[in-house]
């Protein structure tokens, strides 16, 4: 069966990225792609927006067109967008697929009620190698004591506005988990000047920025006498679009409820 994809936020870096995957993909199609009101994409034609030729297909305004007119929906947008197309697709009973990063808890916890009336998968990185990563910190995180300091240090590209990466804070919590301690309890985002001794037990982070580097993610277990370093790079953004399309076609018709990469790779417990 071919699943229908809507893009929103269609014009977007990632959106461009998902609508190529939506087109090239295998059991997938491009049910269309929207933006907001004052965009300057509004009516171009999504073939040539992409440099591929005309399609015949418009960037349209209407989210709720889009959404009647797709299967699944993919959201690469900001967090107020995003918090909008998940209360459309709860209402419209649409599977939702979200990379968004940023939110705040309050802005999470509007997440979780959309997804009690849709399937709603979220992940702050949608590759395979990254969810992998997540697994085995939190399996490495279970088995060493707090004699292993964690920190975690994330390089991106100079255009990203928040900080840590939606992904550095995904492995700190995967961390936490393995540790069984509440990641807001232990992090420690920031340094600077007099900080005092390192604190037993805490989740430090660390944030690079600079060039065009699409995503470097280390996470370090440092003890007296041995350092453990688990690190991913990403050398290309479709892999996140590839990643979102997987999740797209495993959505399709799934139950309301949350999920993530990892349910989508099978990797949950
Ligand atoms: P971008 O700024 O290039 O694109 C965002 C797009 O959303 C823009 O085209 C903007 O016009 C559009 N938009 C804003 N408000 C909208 C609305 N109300 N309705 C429809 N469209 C709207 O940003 P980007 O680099 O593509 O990243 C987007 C988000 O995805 C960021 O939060 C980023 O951190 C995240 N991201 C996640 C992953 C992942 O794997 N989860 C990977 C890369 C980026």
């Amino acid at each position: 069966m071919t699943t229908r994809i809507g893009i929103v936020g269609c014009a977007g870096r990632m959106g461009q990225m998902l609508m190529q995957e939506a087109l090239d993909g295998e059991g997938v199609t491009l049910a269309g792609g929207s933006e907001w009101a004052g965009s300057k994409a509004l009516g171009r034609d999504i073939g040539e927006l992409l440099g591929r030729g005309p399609l015949g297909q418009p960037v349209g305004g209407e989210a709720r067109a889009l959404f009647a007119a797709s299967d699944v929906i993919i959201d690469f947008t900001t967090p107020a967008a995003t918090l909008e197309h998940a209360a459309l697709a709860a209402e419209m009973g649409k599977p939702l697929v979200i990379g968004t990063t940023g939110l705040t808890p309050e802005q999470s916890a509007r997440l979780d009620e959309a997804a009690r009336r849709t399937a709603v998968v979220w992940a702050p990185n949608f590759s395979v190698g990254i969810t992998l990563l997540m697994a085995l910190t939190r399996r490495v995180a279970a088995t060493l004591d707090e004699s292993y300091d964690i920190e975690i240090v994330e390089m991106h590209h100079r255009h990203k506005v928040d900080a840590p990466s939606g992904t550095a804070l995904g492995l700190g919590r995967a961390a936490a988990e393995g540790r069984q301690v509440a990641l807001e309890e232990v992090w420690v985002k920031q340094r600077d000047g007099q900080t005092g001794p390192r604190q037993s037990g805490s989740i430090g982070f660390a944030t690079l920025r600079g060039g065009d580097v699409v995503g470097d993610h280390s996470v370090l277990f440092a003890a007296e006498g041995e350092r453990l370093e688990l690190t991913h790079k990403a050398s290309s953004r479709r892999v996140f679009a590839k990643g979102a399309i997987r999740a797209a076609r495993w959505a399709a018709g799934r139950a309301a409820g949350l999920y993530d990469m990892t349910d989508v790779l099978g990797l949950s417990a």
